[in-house]
């Protein structure tokens, strides 16, 4: 038995989203299973993080994606 109900987490190759799809439901590109870390954004306009990772809108995203 697979842990139920874990779902792989995927990121945006292009803008680091978060996901569980394969398709990046932002930008539609391509996800990958192979990044590092996340950051959660609640205020993109505020965050510091958010700026320096170009990050526009609230939501989860990986600070690695290789
Ligand atoms: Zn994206």
């Amino acid at each position: 038995m697979r842990g139920r109900g874990v779902l792989k987490e995927r990121a945006c190759k292009s803008c680091k989203m978060v996901t569980t799809l394969e398709e990046c439901p932002v930008c539609k590109e391509k996800t990958t299973t192979n990044w590092l870390g996340y950051v959660i954004v609640i205020n993109a306009e505020k965050s510091k993080i958010a700026e320096k990772l170009g990050i526009k809108n609230k939501g989860k995203y990986a600070l690695r994606v290789k």
